[in-house]
């Protein structure tokens, strides 16, 4: 060990007197030879085992009790991967072969504990980091938790582009009789049953929740704002995604957009004849563009065509039990589940200006240069792309380290066992 005010992070004597004495004086400074990556979701972890593919260790700070808390905690029963596994499973270890196409939450939960478990990665859970920031004085960053201060010389952010629930604000929310909930803690149609549910956002999240409560015999009605590309989930028996990927090796985006929208016509007719209007841009170029993604249809659209699913333009107001809508319509509804997304957290807790932006928490150069910022600060997972974004990051980052690692300078030591990182 080196002679420097070091403490073994999983040092069962830190470990307990935080459980049972949270007044405890804890040692002001951890010092990390490695990185410190804050988040233990899909993009920690991958980075985590990148790097220790090329023999580095890391500190995985997780404010959850568990790995991949969004997936625990956050997700609707019925849900399964809505691209196919070859695009999602995380650099180094391939999903089980046994595996479906679309494998379930259950499934890619089970994935990611035997990831964490083959590259014996044990992040520290219930360690929310509340700020980190780059001490130009020592050239370290300081990554502080409620209860300990971890210094390193590289900073790893997978905190995830969902980190936070965005719930919009609606005149008359307060008025409203029945429950409000984000689709973060909807789990299923069950206590749904007969009733009348508006659905809030037609992402795949707000479609699939739709379709889920049809099954469980509730009446669902969607609230659809914008413009949206719906796409089958597969074409000529093969996946859409995939099938894009291909076509874009050799076509130009707007060719393979024309051709996504003329099969997508062809196979679920005329979107805007249901009230779901198309953008200008293609499906490609609108992500492209704007990140916005296009929704992969799992039987939503069967069910609006029904009129099983009914559609809503904007809400205008809310009152007792009623929801009024920007066209003057007004109905009785006895929930609202909101389909209205996520946000990342991360100028609540950074400190930096040349990575992450203020406004969205995102990095501020798009896919694929966002993944490096200054004073060995890196993201993963921040690519708008899901976990193939995530898998691409993760293996850049880990190379980039692994270059200065191997040349890395030893934190100087002072006088008395203290390293420069200590105030
Ligand atoms: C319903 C749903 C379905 C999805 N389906 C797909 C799909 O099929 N395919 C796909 O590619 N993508 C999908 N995604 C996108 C999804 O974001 C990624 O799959 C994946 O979860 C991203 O991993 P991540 O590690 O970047 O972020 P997250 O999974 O959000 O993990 C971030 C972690 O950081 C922790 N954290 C946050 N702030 C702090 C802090 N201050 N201190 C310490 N820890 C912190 C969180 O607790 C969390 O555990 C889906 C998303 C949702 C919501």
């Amino acid at each position: 060990m080196e002679e420097v005010e070091f403490k073994k992070l999983h040092d069962p004597y830190l470990l307990q007197s935080k459980m049972t004495n949270p007044d405890h004086t804890l040692p002001r400074g951890v010092w990390v030879p490695g990185p410190v990556i804050v988040g233990a979701g899909p993009s920690g972890l991958a980075a985590a085992a990148c790097l220790k593919n090329h023999g580095i260790p890391s500190v995985i700070l997780e404010q959850a009790n568990c790995i991949a808390s969004l997936w625990q905690f956050k997700t609707y029963d019925r849900l399964r991967l809505h691209l196919p596994k070859q695009f999602c499973q995380l650099p180094l270890m391939p999903f089980p072969l046994d595996f479906p196409t679309y494998p379930t939450k259950e499934q890619f939960l089970a994935y990611l504990e035997s990831y964490a478990q083959n590259f014996d990665l044990k992040p520290v859970f219930n360690a929310t980091v509340v700020t980190a920031e780059f001490d130009g004085r020592c050239g370290f960053w300081r990554v502080k938790t409620e209860v300990t201060e971890y210094v390193s010389r590289w900073l790893i952010v997978a905190t995830g582009e969902n980190a936070v629930e965005v719930v919009p604000r609606l005149e008359g929310m307060n008025e409203f009789n029945g429950p409000i909930l984000h689709t973060s803690s909807y789990k299923s149609g069950e206590g749904f049953e007969h009733k009348s549910v508006l659905v809030v956002g037609c992402g795949n999240s707000g479609m699939e929740v739709c379709l889920d409560l049809c099954n469980y015999n509730a009446f669902p009605s969607l609230v659809v704002r914008d413009t949206l590309h719906v796409l089958p989930q597969e074409m000529f028996g093969v996946s859409t995604f995939g099938l894009s990927m291909w076509l874009l090796k050799w076509l130009p985006v707007q060719i393979v957009d024309q051709l996504l929208l003329f099969v997508s016509r062809f196979m679920l007719g005329d979107t805007s004849r249901i009230g779901l209007n198309r953008p200008k841009l293609g499906p490609l170029d609108l992500k492209r563009i704007s990140g916005k993604t296009p929704v992969l249809d799992v039987g939503t659209l069967a069910k609006i065509k029904t009129g099983d699913i009914k559609v809503y333009p904007e809400i205008k107001r809310l009152e007792c039990n009623l929801v009024e809508f920007v066209d003057g319509r007004k109905e009785k509804f006895d929930a609202i589940i909101l389909a209205t997304g996520y946000r990342s957290n991360v100028p609540t807790w950074l400190k930096d200006v040349n990575l992450f932006s203020e406004n969205d928490g995102f990095p501020m150069k798009k896919f694929p240069e966002g993944w490096k910022g200054e004073h060995g600060l890196y993201a993963v997972g921040f690519t708008k792309r899901g976990l193939l974004g995530t898998s691409f990051d993760a293996l850049k980052v880990a190379e980039d380290i692994a270059g200065q690692w191997n040349s890395r300078e030893k934190p100087k030591l002072l006088h008395g066992g203290k390293t420069n990182i200590d105030t």
